[in-house]
């Protein structure tokens, strides 16, 4: 995701803190890296230059001197790069108390069948008694998707296959409904926003008063979803986004940067096609990401759809101390399950930015991380506390690859990738304690500055 962007801020950040002057052609070089990558991301043209002015007039001010001002600058690059993509984090207010409804409307294609269900098993997980609602009476293969999307994830789901009205599907199971504390409801989409979509979605938002109208955006339109947004805000009344697909386009940030222009704000955003694959938006942790800091939070959030509250404190105080072993991986690879590959776990991990991880290790998939497991599954707890006694007896590699169905060079790669990723937990240990909900605190901002700033001499 916004891996350019993520670089070039990096870079500039490296810049500011290595210059032994913060002259004009410092500043003027990393804002140029960073307006070109925005644009790059699809970033509307007028915005990326007012940030530039900005950028630059914050480097003007001469009051501000020495160390002071690099941090300052660093600070003004962070929260610049925050502010263009939403600042502040966005949540639903969504009670158990009473009962929830949470409409999705968008064009076709944009998300809105597979986000239904990405929502009701990220809220079923969080204790809310979730049904779904199919409501999109135009593609006859609707209902069906959102049924297997619903047997997935175990989420009772309404359908009716034969009927075209869908005040009518509404009006039938509205009973059943009333026993769910919360109720998605998932529309039928058109080409473009037209008469026809804006009549049957008025209709159904009388009908429904559903809690929060939540328009589904994907993210590979870019910078146009400012239009679309601001169409359906005129036409309906959405009062929040989803953005889709932001795994899938290097023009995501064009997609951010043109929603928080709207005044509906971004509450989630999908990242694959997998249930899993599907997060709050949360600005701030966003960046920390994209700055290769990590992102516990997020981790977290993902590892407790998958995991038990109790090995997930656990992971987190490993992770923490930087204390990992060969046996926590399985663990990891064993819940982690449909989380997807490697990389988006080392994405969020502190310090296990992308810029760190060698390539080898980011194209790590499923099938692979499958053979690791059961590899580890046919280790002595000798082995398991002491690989390294596996890579120096062929005898003990030999017997692994045979009793896993594997082969030695499985094995040798598991190793050497987990030695890799303990080294790098354990190199960053100390950045840890940057908590992305909370931005960074000047403290943080000096241990950044020094992280990437060599020596900083003035
Ligand atoms: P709808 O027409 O709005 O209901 O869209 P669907 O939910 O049917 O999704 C259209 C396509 O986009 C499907 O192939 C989905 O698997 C895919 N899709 C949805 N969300 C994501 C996402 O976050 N990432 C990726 N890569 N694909 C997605
Ligand atoms: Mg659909």
């Amino acid at each position: 995701m916004l891996s350019s962007l993520g670089n070039a801020l990096k870079k500039g950040f490296d810049k500011i803190a290595g210059a032994i002057f913060i002259d004009r052609k410092t500043i003027e070089s990393v804002v140029k890296e960073l307006q070109r990558a925005l644009i790059q991301a699809d970033v509307n043209v007028y915005l990326v230059k007012e940030l530039g002015d900005r950028i630059k007039k914050a480097a003007e001010n001469e009051k501000i001197k020495g160390i002071e001002k690099k941090e300052h600058l660093i600070k003004v690059l962070h929260d610049e790069i925050l502010a263009l993509i939403g600042g502040e984090k966005k949540e639903l207010n969504i009670k158990k108390a009473e009962q929830n409804k949470i409409m999705l409307l968008g064009l076709y294609g944009a998300g809105k069948t597979t986000t239904t269900a990405k929502l009701a098993s990220y809220y079923s997980k969080r204790g809310f008694k979730t049904a779904v609602l199919g409501l999109d009476v135009h593609r006859p293969a609707a209902s069906d998707q959102l049924e297997q999307l619903g047997n997935q994830t175990k989420t009772k789901t309404f359908v009716n296959k034969y009927e075209k009205n869908p005040i009518k599907i509404y009006e039938q199971y509205k009973k059943e409904l009333g026993d769910y504390d919360l109720i998605i409801i998932d529309t039928a989409g058109r080409h473009s926003l037209d008469k026809e979509l804006i009549r049957e979605i008025t209709e159904l938002e009388k009908k429904i008063k559903p809690n929060y109208v939540l328009l589904t955006i994907q993210a590979d339109i870019g910078q146009a979803a400012k239009q679309q947004a601001s169409d359906f805000q005129k036409a309906c009344n959405i009062n929040g986004i989803i953005i889709t697909r932001m795994d899938s386009t290097a023009k995501a940030g064009g997609a951010l940067t043109a929603c928080s222009e709207t005044k509906a704000p971004v509450y989630f955003i999908g990242t694959g096609e997998k249930i899993n694959d599907f997060e709050t938006f949360n600005p701030k942790s966003f960046i920390s990401r994209l700055l290769g800091l990590g992102d516990l939070e997020g981790l977290l959030e993902k590892v407790e759809s998958a995991v038990d509250q109790k090995s997930q404190k656990k992971l987190k105080e490993k992770l923490e101390q930087g204390e990992f072993n060969l046996r926590d991986l399985q663990q990891q690879l064993k819940q982690m399950k449909g989380i997807g590959s490697l990389s988006k776990i080392a994405e969020m991990i502190p310090g296990l930015g992308k810029a760190k991880i060698p390539e080898n290790l980011l194209g790590t998939q499923e099938d692979k991380m499958k053979k690791w497991e059961h590899a580890i599954d046919s280790m002595t707890e000798q082995e398991i506390n002491d690989p390294e006694i596996i890579e120096k007896q062929t005898s003990r590699l030999n017997r692994i690859a045979k009793g896993s169905g594997t082969t030695t060079s499985d094995i040798r790669q598991l190793i050497k990738q987990y030695k890799l990723l303990k080294e790098m937990t354990q190199g960053t240990a100390g950045l840890s304690d940057i908590d992305p909900s909370q931005g960074l605190s000047q403290k943080q901002m000096q241990k950044l500055a020094k992280k990437f700033g060599k020596k900083m001499r003035m």
